[in-house]
């Protein structure tokens, strides 16, 4: 990881903050009550609708499991004291560990435990979804400490017919393309990788509310990997309409973004995030395409090979916190969370701007004197930098270069060269060219199923 940066925290970041808080003690896993105690949280600030999808559902090469439920759960010493407590930290207890109540010795108990050597104080994340087992976790420094005893082992857990939780938001745009966001809310207590993405997926619906966007916003709060499979596998029908993704991650650490580029690699969603990433001034990393990681690994699978790429700070295990207990409160701060949340906002106010026009006079230079148009931009202190958008815009309106190839080409602002492009349409010397553009481009290459 390079050198941190520095930023100023906002209300925003504080808000998102004081979210991440409000979520982080409850136990998620993949199903069960803390996605749907999570889920109603989010409900309290945008309109989401839950799904539940009963165990047993197939979807693509996979079923939906069994639900898993914890109350309690705890490793007694022969004194009868809590030496591991999940009711301390969720992450002491396996997610998904099968109920067990048994009493064993130190040498029995041991494949159960699971520490972290190079980190003595933080204690793993681990998960048991698909094995039936049970385990606990602890820092390796009481993991080595831990005296030679009786041990009562305790895991009030169910694993049972029930469903799979996720939820999903709508901001339904005034065009007919979709962008898909989405999220992972199966972590129990980790910040950064889990709730820093739920906490910008708010705030970015909330201010979509208040406008009329272009593109229809799909948000989807799902469990990873077997919920993003899910929600593919009933959603097929909807799949063609999706014109861009981004997965939402680790947004709260003081690394530099990274964006990981969808399997296409080259479809607008990627060059509007480069294009953005780079006009911020401040360090980041592209990555090409790999299939592991986040969901994107779904959405990019070949049968479905949707333009959805990964923005996020720090990668997966690319921060010692990493799925561990050390990713909290601490580690996610304010400022980040703000100075992310405002890359996607960009990013969203690209996409919705990209579009491709052309010039309906076309032969030699339209007379913008007689039209007002110098006038428009007269008094402003930008109007140089404004009658320069016009002339790149009307030359360059020839329904092959967007919006954005235009700002790559002029060195203009992509605003700039969106709002000239919005006068000139305003004053009938543009007309909107979107269909034949690059995204039908980008997509005859890959279409979904
Ligand atoms: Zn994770």
């Amino acid at each position: 990881m390079s050198m941190p940066e520095t930023a100023e925290a906002g209300d925003i970041g504080r808000e998102m903050h004081r979210l991440i808080g409000e979520l982080y003690p409850i136990c998620r896993s993949i199903t069960g009550d803390g996605v749907r105690q999570t889920l109603g949280i989010v409900q309290r600030h945008i309109p989401l609708t839950v799904h539940e999808v009963p165990s047993g559902t197939p979807v693509f090469d996979w079923t939906v499991p069994p639900e898993w439920n914890i109350r309690d759960a705890y490793v007694k010493n022969s004194r009868g004291e809590r030496v591991i407590d999940f009711q301390a930290l969720n992450l002491h207890v396996v997610n998904y560990s099968r109920p067990v109540r048994a009493t064993m010795s130190l040498d029995e108990l041991r494949p159960h435990l699971f520490s972290e050597p190079a980190h003595p104080d933080w204690v793993p994340y681990r998960t048991t979804y698909y094995q039936d087992s049970w385990g606990f976790c602890l820092s390796d420094r009481q993991l080595t400490s831990l005296p030679d005893d009786r041990y009562e082992v305790f895991i009030d857990s169910t694993v049972a017919d029930g469903s799979l939780t996720y939820g999903e938001c709508v901001v339904q745009g005034s065009g007919d393309g979709d962008i898909l966001v989405s999220c992972h809310v199966c972590h129990p207590s980790l910040a950064n990788d889990n709730l820093s993405g739920i906490a910008a997926a708010i705030q970015l619906v909330r201010r979509l509310l208040e406008r009329q966007p272009r593109h229809t916003f799909r948000f989807i709060f799902i469990p990873g990997t077997i919920g993003s499979i899910t929600w593919l596998a009933l959603n097929e029908d909807k799949l063609a309409t999706i014109r861009h993704g981004l997965v939402a991650v680790n947004l709260g650490d003081s690394g530099p973004m990274h964006y990981k580029k969808s399997r296409q690699g080259a479809a607008e969603i990627d060059q509007v995030v480069e294009y953005v990433l780079a006009g911020q001034g401040r360090p980041y990393t592209l990555l090409e395409f790999e299939p592991y990681g986040y969901d994107e690994r779904q959405f990019c699978s070949p049968g479905i090979n949707l333009p959805v790429g990964c923005l996020m700070r720090t990668p997966h295990g690319r921060f010692p916190e990493y799925h561990t207990s050390a990713d909290n409160l601490d580690l996610v701060q304010p400022a980040f969370l703000e100075q992310s949340l405002e890359t996607f906002w960009t990013v969203f106010q690209v996409l919705e701007s990209n579009r491709r026009y052309v010039n309906l006079l076309p032969k030699c230079e339209p007379q913008l004197g007689k039209r007002g148009l110098y006038d428009a931009i007269g008094g402003r202190s930008d109007a140089k930098q404004r009658q320069m958008a016009m002339l790149w815009v009307l030359n360059f309106s020839d329904g092959d270069h967007s919006v954005l190839d235009i700002a790559r080409r002029s060195g203009l602002d992509a605003a700039v060269i969106s709002d000239a492009a919005v006068t000139l349409l305003e004053h009938d010397l543009l007309a909107v060219c979107d269909d034949g553009g690059l995204t039908s481009t980008v997509r005859r290459g890959g279409s979904p199923a």
